[in-house]
């Protein structure tokens, strides 16, 4: 069975561990190299990011972080963790950093004011069955991917299919969402991120 880390310096990381847990995944918490080094993929949770990147800086983590990404290790990120793996951040802190792992430009708390914080239920590429609910919290949206990156979900705009926010992808092994599903209970992003750790 597959060891997954939950990048542990801040953020929902009991939550993550739980869904992982859930479909059948050891879990470990990360906070150092050497916890790095013991995992097969790794989850970068919900949370504050320019906070988190500080804390990586803070825990010696970055550079091994960033180069773990770079040979392969399996990721997925959701919100705040999105953020992370982003190649390009727009509004965020001049001193906040990435880890381009996902060739993407996301602009930090982007829906704005007016709608902070909501809820939808999305088709998701690859996820049969219901559409996936959607748990937005002052969350990142996804404005250019590179060619290599697949878009897994939209908000739609009502402009047709092809149309709509980008607010979940993937990019060979590594994966992003804008919204939390580690809090609604729904297991399949989860289970698709252990799928695709089982086969990395
Ligand atoms: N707004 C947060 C950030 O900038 C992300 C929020 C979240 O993870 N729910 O990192």
């Amino acid at each position: 069975t597959v060891r997954i880390g939950v990048l542990a310096l801040q953020g929902d990381v009991r939550e993550h561990r739980q869904a992982l847990e859930a479909v059948g995944a050891r879990t470990a918490v990360v906070r150092t190299a050497a916890d790095l080094a013991a995992v097969d993929g790794i989850v970068i949770p919900g949370g504050e990011s320019t906070t988190m990147s500080r804390l990586l800086g803070v825990f010696d983590l970055f550079d091994p972080l960033h180069d773990a990404l770079a040979g392969g290790l399996p990721a997925y990120g959701s919100c705040a963790g999105m953020i992370m793996l982003a190649s390009e951040v727009l509004d965020t802190r001049p001193d906040a950093r990435c880890l381009g792992a996902i060739d993407m430009t996301v602009r930090r708390n982007a829906f704005g004011r007016q709608v902070d914080s909501f809820e939808t239920d999305l088709e998701v590429a690859g996820i049969d069955g219901d559409p996936v609910r959607a748990v937005f919290i002052r969350a990142p949206w996804v404005e250019r991917v590179g060619p290599g990156v697949q878009v897994l979900a939209r908000v739609p705009d009502g402009a047709g299919e092809s149309a709509g926010t980008v607010v979940a992808v993937q990019q060979g092994v590594t994966m992003a969402t804008s919204f939390h599903p580690e809090v609604t209970g729904d297991l399949r992003i989860h289970r698709r991120f252990v799928d695709v750790v089982r086969g990395a």
